[in-house]
């Protein structure tokens, strides 16, 4: 039987407005969904985040039939599994002759550049429509960017507050200034009072998707259970509420805080259900800044919450299209050292790595300060390769997919783009993570120390980075003046920081 369209909705597509956006008709379209192996394996993804993804699919598919879709949904264990979303779609039009196929803009550049020899492959028109759920569409990301000398996410952030209307009084920002950053830079407190999170015990279908994934990608990284995180929309968005109504307050003032057992402090543990549709990224918004309105949370933990999602995250899709897909291969410092086994172990005597690595390997999750602070930092410090880096990250997060994760690393954590999304390299040595978090009193090395064989390998590396890099950040106006304190060192303890860096390096 012929049908008039074949929509595929792929795993980010999880948004029922979607199909109204395209003007769907439940009487003639077809629904494709699926769980096609490439996208657990192009690269081995956690199996948290494989769980998440699956299930979430299985039962946003679930909910469109009972609504009365037409949906065709290829499960990995089911009778016809799919390879990849070619094949999803190539059973599909065999079945049903559509006279066209529609999809939305996917996740990265290699899905795209396969999509596009859909229409000859299908012998139909294949329209890969522009994704509706962000503010800013890449022509308008293109006009902001067109003839500026740099991009920074600041400018960037005020047009997007200007056009949403958020937290804003006429044409000023709401309470005078556009950005209260300065103020959410408190360490951690003694005896925080954190509180426990919003989770959702796994129903029948979870539970058999975690089973399928544990017995399936027996060699990814990462532990499936204990499984918390919502996988329909109504769950995401309580996990919102709770966020909102017990986080949100002190967002701000410990948004750069690190403290061991406590994976999420006050973070919104939000991005992985906004990033494949179960949740409204502007919803979120509004609901922070009615909290802001009630009385209920401060104005620099909620200009900073919209921010991070008005902000920062269109501001890095934005680069990631425009960039290309040659922006994951970028590596402006010349970094190749190959990523230490410790990243998929944890089995380091650096705390600060260690906490990290373990809760990413037990939650698919770790908070943004601890991503660009400590393995990010790590990683730059240390020179490590980006694209493996790059790897790493898509493969350990929940929310990371191409468009997202790419910019936040290759471009903010190691600055391997020469600076096109950042001003200057987030290079620190072990004196940031100890004012930022509990871990260096629980440590093996002595932040104290500097080149002695219990020092914090921080420390030297931070120098030794400098030092590596000096010709490029020397005339860096955000960072070059730290080469006055390298001067004023002298060459006799200039030396001694780099044979402690190379001890460190070696021993990688
Ligand atoms: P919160 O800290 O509570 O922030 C609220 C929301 O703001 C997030 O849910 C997210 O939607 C948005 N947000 C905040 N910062 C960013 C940012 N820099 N870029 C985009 N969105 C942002 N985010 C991803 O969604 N996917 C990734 O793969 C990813 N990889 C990262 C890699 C590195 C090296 C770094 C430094 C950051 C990365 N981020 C990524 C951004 C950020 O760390 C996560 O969005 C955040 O930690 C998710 O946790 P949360 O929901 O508790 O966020
Ligand atoms: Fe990390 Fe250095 Fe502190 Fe140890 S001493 S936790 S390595 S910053």
């Amino acid at each position: 039987m012929s049908v008039c369209r074949l929509i595929l909705l792929q795993l980010n597509h999880l948004t029922a407005d979607l199909l109204a956006s395209c003007d769907a008709d439940k009487s003639a379209d077809v629904i494709v969904m699926g769980e096609p192996l490439a996208e657990a394996t192009h690269v081995k993804h956690h199996k948290k985040k494989i769980a998440f993804l699956f299930s979430a699919a299985r039962h946003f598919a679930a909910d469109l039939r009972k609504k009365g879709w037409t949906v065709e949904y290829a499960a990995l264990d089911g009778d016809a599994p799919a390879e990849g979303y070619r094949d999803l779609v190539g059973a599909a039009v065999q079945r049903h002759d559509p006279e066209r196929i529609v999809t939305f803009e996917p996740v990265d550049f290699r899905l795209l550049d396969e999509m596009k020899g859909w229409g000859a492959k299908f012998e139909r028109p294949v329209d890969i429509l522009d994704d509706p759920r962000f503010v800013c569409a890449h022509d308008e990301f293109g006009a902001w960017a067109e003839g500026r000398k740099a991009l920074r996410m600041e400018y960037f952030y005020r047009e997007m507050r200007r056009k949403t209307g958020l937290l804003m009084d006429g044409d000023d920002p709401e309470g005078g200034q556009w950005n209260f950053d300065h103020d959410n830079r408190k360490p951690p407190k003694k005896g925080l009072d954190v509180p426990e999170r919003f989770g959702v015990r796994p129903d029948k279908t979870t539970k058999a998707v975690m089973t399928m994934v544990d017995e399936r990608f027996t060699d990814h990284f990462g532990d499936v259970a204990p499984f918390f995180y919502a996988v329909t929309a109504k769950d995401a968005d309580a996990a919102l509420d709770d966020f909102v109504d017990n986080a949100l307050p002190l967002f701000g003032d410990y948004q750069d805080a690190m403290v061991p057992g406590e994976p999420f402090l006050f973070h919104a543990m939000i991005s992985m259900y906004i990033n494949a549709g179960l949740l409204d990224p502007l919803v979120a918004c509004a609901r922070a800044v009615a909290a802001y309105e009630a009385g209920a949370a401060p104005l620099n933990a909620v200009e900073g919450f919209v921010r991070q999602i008005i902000g920062w995250r269109e501001y890095v899709r934005g680069i990631y299209w425009r960039e290309g897909p040659d922006y994951v291969n970028r590596n402006a410092l010349g970094a190749d050292r190959p990523l230490p086994d410790f990243f998929w172990t944890g089995e380091t005597d650096m705390a600060c790595l260690r906490d990290v690595i373990d809760v990413t390997r037990e939650n698919a999750y770790a908070h943004h300060i601890q991503r660009l602070m400590v393995t990010g930092n790590f990683a730059l410090i240390a020179g490590l390769d980006p694209f493996a880096v790059h790897e790493w990250y898509l493969i350990v997060y929940a929310d990371a997919f191409e468009w997202v994760e790419a910019p936040n690393v290759v471009g903010m954590a190691l600055f391997a783009d020469g600076g096109v999304l950042a001003s200057k390299p987030y290079a620190a040595s072990g004196a940031y993570i100890n004012r930022m978090s509990h871990y260096c009193s629980g440590c093996a090395y002595k932040v104290s120390k500097k080149t002695e064989d219990d020092a914090c390998p921080f420390n030297a590396l931070y120098w030794d980075f400098m030092a590596r890099n000096e010709k490029t950040l020397r005339r860096n106006p955000r960072i070059g003046r730290i080469y006055q304190n390298w001067d004023r060192l002298g060459p006799d303890k200039q030396k001694a920081y780099r044979r402690r860096a190379k001890a460190v390096l070696d021993a990688l």
